[in-house]
Formats: structure tokens, C-alpha cells, sequence
């Protein structure tokens, strides 16, 4: 008996048959995309991961037997065919298939919870219940694509620049920046929660000589917002770098941005056409807007907004108005920044802190970060904060911390900005919400 995987071995992708092709003999594998049943002649649409090939079936060139088997075919079933290219100007990729076998490999069942097929999208809840069959959709997984070459490219990025990749632990004891936004879980007799952040860890391992540290991990936030742009559960990529200050930082970020949009631009076009999107690409430097800047501007436009408040909806929404693509906004207020982030040299109340923004959404938030332990200490308690719950974090201050700077950025929000998305569910294969656990 044939091993079914030597049934299933093509010898080419769809995009690989062109009418430079015909005449030769090929071996297609993938599913069903669908049938078109004509009476003499049998059109049969096969998809693989990189497109779609039309396979051809007159009943004049074709055996009974396999005018059967393919009409037989079903929606979705895993099929193998071969045969031979023929020239076809309106079909996929300008070629059709003639079959001279084929081979059913796992037959889908009907009805289908999802029709890869419609025109109009099935509501984001329906898909997402069946997300396996969503993904099937080219549109759908470009954005999949993009995700995975925008990782790559940051891993790459970070690699070249002397950066050493660090995973740190989920299962931790205490809050990382205070605050209400932990799952608890039982860990054994005890009680612990998910982290909501890399941020201790990553600085204590600027104690460790390493110098330059990046993570990509989960992120879990028990926020009850019902938002475009916000999860329970996120992708957060993480840089920390010692001796290094605010503006090394924002550099850094700018030009990992930069770096990827280049890499996307190159590499994805297919999966950017699929998505019907164009790359905002800027040339310049990100514009730098200062928070006080930032309230006149917000406040220009008849929104609300008092010295010490954080951007509302509606001032991100006049920011992204009027900043335009990627900008950082800086000199914010200590009093709403983290415990530990660096208070400005000029001004004690003033933090060395930056946000960057994609027009109205926050992608980055990062700064220099406090490396000495007294002052460390009394921003903990100014903040309400225990420091006894910091402990093990603290230790870390006491012999030896260099200067260091960092920041975290939610790699979901930035695909939604590479793709196009305006609903973050739809860059996250399996999004958790606050009515989404499953599947
Ligand atoms: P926001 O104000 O938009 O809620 P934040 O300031 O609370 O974000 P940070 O703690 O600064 O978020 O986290 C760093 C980055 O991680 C953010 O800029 C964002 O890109 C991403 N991020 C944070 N929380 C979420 C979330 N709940 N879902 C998706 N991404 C998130
Ligand atoms: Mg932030």
C-alpha cells in the first residue's frame, strides 16, 4: 500500500505552476476550495497554503471512474491530484490541471461550521469559534504571516544588536507595578498570579552583567475593558539595556519599527495584497510631542483633558488626528508613570518616560529606569506600595545596578498597525477576552 504522505507529496505549491508549466506532469495536494459540476466538464478549485489552482475535468479527457471521484469530492476534503498543466489565461496563476489521478485523502464533513468561500465575512464571534477553518482564508492568514515575519525580523533585530534573549517566569508572587490587574491562581498552599509584565525581571537582569536583555512572551492583564485594542492575554516584546539612557531607548525603538516595516514591505507583498493594505512607511524621524504639548493640543480641540490625566479615547483620538503616523509623547507627569520609572534631571515631578503612539493607539510605553535603591525604595511607598513585596526586586539594587533604560511594546497592537486591523482580536490566533476563554 502507498503511504498516504507519498500520496500526499505535491510537487508544487500553487504559486509555482505558471504557463511556463505546461505540458509537464504535477502533483497537487491541499483542500477544496470548490466544485463547479457544468454536466460535461468538472471545475474543481484546489487551495494550498499559498493560493488557489484550478483543476479541470472534461468529461471527454477523463475517465468515468475519476469524473466520479471527483465530483464525489466534497468542500474542504484533503485531496491529492495529478495531471497535466495546461494554458488557461482566466484560472489562477494563468494554468489549469487536467487530472490523470486522484487521490481522496480525509474527507470533510458537511455542513461546514464556516464557508471559506463567502464573499461577505461571517461575523468576528463565528470565526473565532471556529478559527481553524477561519485561518484557511488568505486574508485571513496573511495576517498570521505578517505577525510571524515581524517576530523573525525583531528576533533578528535584536541578535544583531548584541542583545541576549532572556525568558522570564509567568507564575509570579506579587503584583509587578501594584495595582488590580492580576488573575490570581493557587500555586500549591499558596496564592500567585499571572504576570502582568516582564518588567522586574528584566531589570534585575541588568544586575547580571548580561547589558542588553529582550524577551517576547505572554503578558495577562485581568482589566475588564471591552476595547478594539485591548486583551486578558497579550504579546508584549521587551527591551532593557544598561548604561544606556531614555533617548538610546526611544532609538532603539524607532529603528526596530523601521527595520520591520522595511522586512514586511519586502517579503509580505503577497500577504499585504491579500490583505488590501499598504504599509505606512516614514522616511523622517518620529516626531517627539511633549505632554504638555499634548494638553494644548487635546484641549485646542474641546476635550478634557487636566494636567496629571492620562490620555482619555477621546485625546488619543485628537492626538492621532493631529500627529499623524508613529510619534512619541514624552516628559510625562511621574505621578501617573510606574514606581519605577527615572525622574527627570530638571524637574523631580517630570518623568524620563516616553509612550509611542500609531496615530490614535498606544504601542510602547518606556524610560529610563530608577537604578538606585534609596530612591527606588521611596518611590515604591510614595506609590502606596509595599516594599516588602519587592524584596527579592530590590536586592538586585544593592550591589552594583547600572544606569539602564527599557520598554515594552504589545506586539498584537503592532500587527493590527502592520495589517491594517482594527479589531486586535483579528491578530491573535486564539484572542482571550472578557467573555472569550475557548478554543
Ligand atoms: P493602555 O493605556 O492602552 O491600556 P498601558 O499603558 O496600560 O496601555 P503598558 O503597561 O504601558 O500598557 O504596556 C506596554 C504595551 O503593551 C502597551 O503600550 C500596549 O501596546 C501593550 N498592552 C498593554 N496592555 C495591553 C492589553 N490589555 N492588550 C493588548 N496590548 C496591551
Ligand atoms: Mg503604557
Amino acid at each position: 500500500m502507498t503511504d498516504i504522505f507519498d500520496k500526499c507529496k505535491r510537487t508544487h505549491y500553487s504559486n509555482q505552476i505558471s504557463p511556463e508549466n505546461e505540458g509537464e506532469t504535477v502533483k497537487v495536494t491541499g483542500w477544496v476550495h470548490e466544485i463547479r459540476d457544468l454536466g460535461g466538464i468538472v471545475f474543481l478549485l484546489l487551495r494550498d497554503k499559498n493560493g488557489i489552482t484550478q483543476i479541470t475535468a472534461p468529461s471527454k479527457k477523463v475517465s468515468a471512474e475519476m469524473m466520479e471521484d471527483i465530483r464525489a469530492a466534497r468542500k474542504e476534503t484533503i485531496i491529492t491530484v495529478t495531471g497535466t498543466v495546461q494554458k488557461s489565461p482566466k484560472a489562477p496563476n494563468g494554468i489549469e490541471i487536467i487530472p490523470s489521478n486522484i487521490d481522496i485523502i480525509n474527507v470533510a464533513q458537511l455542513p461546514l461550521p464556516l464557508d471559506t468561500t463567502e464573499k461577505v465575512d461571517a461575523e468576528l464571534d463565528t470565526r473565532l469559534d471556529s478559527r481553524f477553518i477561519d485561518i484557511r482564508k488568505h486574508d485571513v492568514s496573511a495576517i498570521f504571516k505578517i505577525k510571524s515575519q515581524m517576530l523573525h525580523t525583531a528576533r533578528n533585530y535584536f541578535y544583531d544588536h548584541d542583545f541576549t534573549e532572556i525568558t522570564t517566569p509567568k507564575l509570579v508572587a506579587s503584583a509587578t507595578e501594584g495595582g488590580t490587574e492580576l488573575f490570581p491562581i493557587t500555586y500549591f498552599e499558596k496564592e500567585a498570579f499571572l504576570g502582568q509584565s516582564p518588567q522586574l525581571y528584566k531589570q534585575m537582569m541588568m544586575a547580571t552583567g548580561l547589558d542588553n536583555v529582550f524577551e517576547i512572551g505572554q503578558i495577562f492583564r485581568a482589566e475588564e475593558h471591552d476595547t478594539l485594542r485591548h486583551l486578558n492575554e497579550a504579546l508584549s516584546i521587551d527591551a532593557e539595556m544598561s548604561f544606556r539612557s531614555q533617548e538610546d531607548a526611544m532609538n532603539t525603538l524607532e529603528s526596530l519599527i523601521k527595520t520591520i516595516l522595511a522586512n514586511i514591505q519586502e517579503n509580505c507583498a503577497k500577504e499585504l495584497e491579500d490583505l488590501g493594505h499598504e504599509l505606512d512607511i516614514p522616511t523622517e524621524p518620529f516626531p517627539v510631542v511633549s505632554y504638555d504639548k499634548v494638553l494644548d493640543i487635546v484641549n485646542s480641540h474641546d476635550v478634557e483633558m487636566n494636567y496629571g490625566d492620562d490620555l482619555s479615547r477621546a485625546a488619543e483620538k485628537v492626538l492621532g488626528e493631529e500627529m499623524g503616523s508613529y510619534y512619541f509623547i514624552t516628559e510625562w507627569p511621574m505621578s501617573i508613570k510606574p514606581f519605577y520609572v527615572m525622574p527627570s534631571t530638571k524637574d523631580p515631578e517630570i518623568s524620563t518616560s516616553f509612550d509611542l503612539m500609531y496615530r490614535d493607539l498606544e504601542l510602547s510605553s518606556g524610560s529610563q529606569r530608577i537604578h538606585d535603591y534609596d530612591l527606588l525604595y521611596s518611590r515604591l511607598e510614595a506609590k502606596d506600595l509595599n516594599p516588602d513585596s519587592f524584596e527579592k526586586y530590590l536586592e538586585a539594587f544593592k550591589y552594583g545596578m547600572p544606569p539602564h533604560s527599557g520598554w515594552g511594546m504589545g506586539a498584537d497592537r503592532l500587527t493590527m498597525v502592520l495589517t491594517g486591523s482594527k479589531n486586535i482580536r483579528e491578530t491573535v490566533l486564539f484572542p482571550r477576552d472578557r467573555r472569550r476563554l475557548t478554543p
